[in-house]
């Protein structure tokens, strides 16, 4: 059986989340296949980056390091990764849904005429009957992801052409060490051999790197506010709670879009993906698009004047009551408690 390949980005000096996250599945499924995990890493100065990827189950490393690797550019990292590719016939290779990835992982597909799946939000072994031509295929990559806007929750296989590709948003899979001390092997890939002027027609002239003003997708707590909350005004209770709490403050789409909070800290299909210890609910409908991003939240608290709203559903407990008067009691009785 082939293997499992995971493209590792880096990021201002240190492996990008998403590649860890993706490592951790990817160890996973190859576990599942009974198959090796490979991970192609590609820049300059990597330095003791080989033990960070290694330590995340991976049995072989391909390192291509050149100083005109870092930062990113298309042509030769696609170029290196084509040949790694050709050479080692992977059944399956990740991506992070990034720019970089979204980038890369296109171009990939179509110099080796291979399917891909963007932005999925699960990946699962799996078969596939085909009735059309009597025909099963075993062992598939389940590539899934919302489609039509997010109505419905589509699988997509790629049954004939290999690998078979996908990007996977950040921070959907679980990142976690596999052993501390997991041996693999690390092969030096010969860039100066595959890359020639041409690869370099683009240069990067200058970069501006603006950090992330908010970060709640690591936040062990969110205090997320929907429609219901209210105002822009109304916020500030949840701000309050968390501030009590050391937790972060996200919203849904409604709210955004109402003003009432900024775009950074929206959480769903089209804002960003959490898996906090504690998530509250405040005002919150749980549409499947806002549930997107929060349903991997260890536990879940609902606030909400209505007993039927569809997040109660996946709230480990509800209170059904106005946040006017819920979240008050909430910040008094933290408060007392937390002294
Ligand atoms: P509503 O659905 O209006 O719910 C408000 C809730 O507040 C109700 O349950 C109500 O009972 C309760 N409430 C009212 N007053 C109070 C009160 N005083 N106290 C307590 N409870 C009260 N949504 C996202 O969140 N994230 C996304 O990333 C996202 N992406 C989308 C992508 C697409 C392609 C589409 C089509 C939609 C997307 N949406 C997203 C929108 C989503 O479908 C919902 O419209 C949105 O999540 C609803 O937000 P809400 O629950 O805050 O508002």
């Amino acid at each position: 059986m082939n293997n499992i390949f995971v493209y590792c980005e880096i990021e201002e000096g240190a492996i990008a989340d998403v590649s860890l996250e993706l490592l951790t599945k990817a160890r996973s499924l190859a576990d599942q296949l009974k198959c090796k995990v490979e991970a192609i890493l590609l820049g300059s100065e990597l330095n003791g980056m080989e033990n960070e990827v290694l330590k995340y189950g991976v049995d072989i490393l391909h390192i291509g390091e050149d100083k005109r690797l870092y930062p990113y550019l298309t042509l030769p990292h696609t170029k290196i990764i084509k040949s790694v590719f050709q050479k080692e016939k992977p059944q399956i290779a990740l991506f992070g849904a990034s720019s970089v990835g979204r980038d890369l992982a296109p171009r990939i597909a179509s110099s080796l005429k291979c399917g891909l799946t963007a932005d999925c939000t699960s990946l699962e072994i799996g078969d596939h009957y085909d009735k059309k031509n009597d025909t099963k295929f075993e062992n598939l990559l389940l590539q899934i992801r919302p489609a039509f806007g997010g109505n419905i929750v589509a699988t997509i296989i790629n049954p004939e052409t290999r690998p078979q590709l996908a990007t996977v948003r950040e921070g959907v899979m679980r990142k976690e060490i596999y052993k501390e001390d997991h041996k693999g092997q690390v092969k030096k890939i010969k860039v100066e051999d595959l890359l020639d002027e041409s690869d370099f027609a683009i240069s990067i002239v200058e970069r501006h790197i603006e950090n992330k003003r908010i970060n709640i997708k690591n936040a062990g707590i969110i205090i997320a506010g929907g429609y219901g909350v209210g105002s822009k005004g109304n916020f500030k209770l949840l701000y309050e709670l968390a501030d009590v709490l050391g937790a972060e403050v996200g919203g849904s789409r409604a709210a955004v879009d109402a003003g009432f909070i900024e775009h950074e800290r929206q959480i769903g299909q089209t804002g960003v993906t959490v898996r906090p210890k504690l998530y509250i609910a405040c005002g919150i409908s749980g549409q499947v698009q806002h549930r997107a991003g929060m349903t991997e939240s260890a536990m879940v608290i609902s606030i909400n004047t209505d007993p039927h709203a569809p997040i109660n559903q996946i709230a480990d407990y509800v209170i059904t009551g106005d946040i006017s008067e819920v979240l008050p009691k909430m910040i008094k009785y933290y408060k007392k408690n937390s002294k």
